[in-house]
């Protein structure tokens, strides 16, 4: 397979706009300041388009659009809304393609990845809540002989959304397909360093919605992202990033009284157990796949596994097999299809990362593999690519404690269930946990036993819409994806009727 041309040279099958402003009202205007940013591709550190910046004003307009939008979108039926929803799946599986390339090239991730999942998740995404909104039911209360409680699920209005930058349009999605299939309109913020892709997505989908139910407005945390989660013609605030920006949206959300949905970060363990090498078999292979997981998306997953706790038994031996497994990673070009894993979305991403690193270093972690920047020479010399870094260390420091969110696993060991348990427990957060052993048994005593929202077993990093997904502890509130996303979006009509 060839390498994908990039965008903005000839033959690319995906080409960006070299501005774009907000999106509101069905068009794309500009901001009322007049001002823009630049949209940096992290492959080769270079800008290949500019956004508008937004501001206050620009929130605004947005939320007044939207409240206009949402007088006859409210009265659409779910039926109605499930076409919509569906349409728009289907355009974009038509341009699977160009999208996977277009947000490969704005966040660095490679087009294995963004043509396999990212994006054929946001269609199947689309296509969950078209239908699964039909099957939710309102009930029915007799009260008594003559009186009657009807209940209705009604959308809460205009709703904001913030979301990151580490998958744009799945996140972009994970958001809209909920609030759009309860009957709501949007005002989405992207990420300040990601928003291109889904301006893409809007000029190729955009027609499908009548104009004002999805408005995007682009800039900064502070500039644009304040104003949207303070407003007070909003009904709700689902924001997706990192715990200390969810502890402000928290406080705006109070000052109006609404309800949030927080998606925060992670530092999610990943256990094996002794008896996954009692055979070198394929569970065996699986399970050094599962220990490789952490550099999945450069490690820019508020899931990723990136504490391995192995048992003491098979520490030396499974952690030479997983080693094995790491070296095997292919880092390139993103848009080459072999390619693995790719560039970190930001400079500044970059930067964290290595000053982790550094850290692990100075609290006296131990390398195993990895540990540096990788310079891929060429075109891509200026990219932010670092080495899949493995340290030894133990679970009190702080690269076993702190989100690194890159391509960065620390590793320790553990004695025995119990211990496994304690020691995945340690920490702030409870997103995710991995769990590797063939005793059902084990599985099920410490799935339940592990404060993580969601937790795999004998799998990692699937992400299917019908399954509940969410954190505990300083992780989250609320969850996404599933039927019960729907009432995060919607509040109960009771209608008392007496006969
Ligand atoms: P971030 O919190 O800095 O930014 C996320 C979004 O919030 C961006 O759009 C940003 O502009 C906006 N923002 C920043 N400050 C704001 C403010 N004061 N008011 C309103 N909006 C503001 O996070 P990030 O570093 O861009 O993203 C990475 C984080 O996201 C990681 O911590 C990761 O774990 C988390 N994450 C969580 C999930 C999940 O589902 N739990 C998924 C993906 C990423």
């Amino acid at each position: 397979s060839s390498i994908y041309a990039a965008p903005g040279d000839k033959g690319s099958v995906a080409q960006y706009r070299s501005r774009y402003g907000h999106y509101i009202g069905g068009e794309f205007v500009e901001p009322i300041k007049g001002e823009y940013f630049e949209d940096i591709t992290p492959v080769t550190g270079k800008p290949f388009c500019e956004v508008g910046r937004g501001t206050a004003e620009d929130i605004n307009r947005a939320v007044e659009t939207a409240w206009k939008a949402f007088a006859s979108w409210r009265h659409t039926s779910p039926a109605e809304r499930g076409v919509i929803l569906n349409k728009i799946a289907d355009r974009i599986e038509q341009n699977l393609e160009m999208i996977a390339v277009a947000e490969t090239w704005e966040n660095g991730k490679p087009v294995r990845e963004t043509l396999a999942a990212d994006i054929p998740l946001a269609v199947d995404h689309f296509r969950y809540f078209a239908g699964v909104l039909r099957a939710q039911e309102g009930g029915i209360s007799q009260i008594d002989e003559n009186t009657v409680a009807y209940h209705f699920n009604e959308p809460l209005g205009v709703v904001g959304q913030i979301i990151p930058w580490n998958f744009p349009i799945l996140m972009a999605t994970w958001k809209l397909a909920p609030a759009l299939a309860a009957g709501n309109c949007v005002v989405l913020k992207p990420a300040e360093q990601t928003p291109a892709s889904i301006l893409l997505l809007f000029d190729l989908i955009g027609d499908l919605l009548p104009p004002g139910v999805v408005n995007i407005v682009n800039g900064f945390g502070i500039e644009a992202g304040a104003p949207l989660a303070s407003h007070k013609r909003i009904r709700k605030i689902a924001f997706t990033g990192e715990t200390t920006t969810g502890r402000l949206i928290m406080q705006y959300a109070s000052q109006n009284l609404i309800p949030v949905t927080l998606e925060l970060g992670g530092k999610s363990p990943n256990i094996f157990f002794e008896d996954v090498a009692a055979a070198q078999d394929s569970y065996y292979e699986k399970a050094k796949e599962g220990f490789a997981m952490f550099a999945l998306n450069q490690g820019e997953v508020c899931t990723c596994p990136s504490r391995a706790l192995i048992q003491r038994s098979i520490y030396d031996s499974f952690l030479a097999d997983g080693l094995d497994r790491v070296s095997r990673i292919k880092q390139g070009n993103p848009l080459d299809p072999e390619t693995m894993i790719g560039a970190q979305a930001s400079n500044d991403q970059l930067e964290k990362i290595l000053s982790y690193i550094q850290i692990g270093k100075e609290e006296g972690a131990k390398v195993l593999t990895g540990g540096e920047r990788v310079d891929l020479g060429g075109d891509l010399t200026d990219g932010y690519y670092v080495a899949p870094t493995v340290f030894e260390g133990q679970n009190s420091m702080r690269i076993f404690q702190e989100e690194i969110f890159g391509p960065v696993l620390s590793v320790t060991s553990f004695d025995g269930y119990d211990d496994a348990i304690t020691t995945a427990n340690d920490t702030l957060y409870g997103l995710g946990a991995g769990l590797w052993s063939r005793s059902a048994d084990i599985c099920y005593r410490a799935g339940r036993a592990i404060e993580a929202g969601r937790v795999w077993t004998n799998t990692y990093h699937q992400y299917p819409a019908h399954a509940a997904f969410g954190g505990y502890k300083q992780s989250g509130i609320g969850r996404e994806n599933h039927l019960q996303m729907l009432a995060h979006y919607q509040q109960t009509k009771n209608l008392l009727v007496s006969y």
